[in-house]
């Protein structure tokens, strides 16, 4: 497979590749030792907002993915970087993601007169009446934040409404835009690369959506590997132009292919 030749890292997406609505996926297990027995170094790049690394990385460990916390990029971790930059010291109005503030370290939240509102991913925390604070706080000119703008998410109770289907209104209606921190934003990509320490050209970026994963990835100059999902759902972000250099059916045909490019 020559578009995997010179591939030296990996990112890989964690809902879709390893794990489907928090279950491993049939050989995944198995593929993602076999990537560490060949020394190909990997980072999760996941837009989850639910856990912290620490957490995450126990949650897989239980599903039988040997995975260290520092291994692993979420939305919020990137996030927190931002926050840290564009924002030093601000008081954060957050919205979901309360589960991993403990990877945003220095940021600083509040429960009123926020200067930035944070949007984590959607849960019972948007109400209309967190929602109406938060607008009040956009008219009063704080700034828009989220971690990402997916409209759904796959549990083991079935599809949930994610932040994608309740941000665009509180845009429109506070005549603004959000930042978004997570994929696929530039941003979390560059801050994967970072943790990887390699260049674009030498990473694949392994995922099961199109928007979100292959296509931004690619256009950083990364491979992009599309996993066709047996059950992706309802994902408009797969219509649209770009392809992916790579189709497979699962991440247990990776290693294989990884191996061939030298040639061996
Ligand atoms: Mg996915």
């Amino acid at each position: 497979m020559s578009r995997l030749r010179g591939i030296r890292g990996l990112l890989l997406d964690v809902d879709g590749v390893l794990t489907a609505a928090g279950r491993p996926l049939p050989g995944a297990p198995r593929a993602l030792a076999r990537l560490r027995d060949l020394g190909i170094p990997f980072v999760l790049a996941t837009n989850t907002t639910e856990l912290s690394r620490a957490e995450l990385a126990g949650r897989l460990g239980e599903g039988g993915f040997d995975i260290e916390p520092a291994q692993i990029v979420t939305a919020p971790v990137v996030t927190a970087a931002y926050l840290r930059g564009a924002h030093p010291g601000a008081p954060c109005f957050l919205l979901g993601a309360a589960g991993a503030v403990a990877d945003m370290e220095g940021v600083r939240f509040v429960e009123d007169e926020g200067q930035v509102v944070v949007l984590g991913g959607a849960d019972p925390s948007f109400s209309w009446q967190n929602l109406n604070r938060a607008f009040r706080m956009l008219l009063r000119g704080a700034a828009l934040v989220a971690m990402h703008r997916n409209l759904a998410w796959r549990t083991a109770e079935g599809w949930k409404l994610d932040t994608g289907a309740f941000l665009p209104g509180l845009e429109a209606a506070a005549g603004t835009r959000a930042v978004v921190c997570g994929k696929p934003s530039p941003a979390f990509f560059r801050h994967c690369l970072a943790v990887l320490s390699l260049p674009p050209r030498e990473v694949a970026m392994v995922g099961d959506d199109l928007g979100a994963d292959v296509r931004p990835a690619r256009e950083l100059g990364m491979v992009g590997v599309l996993v066709r999902s047996p059950d992706s759902g309802p994902r408009p972000s797969q219509k649209g132009r770009g392809q992916p250099d790579v189709v497979i059916e699962a991440l247990a045909e990776l290693p294989p292919l990884l191996t061939q490019r030298s040639g061996a």
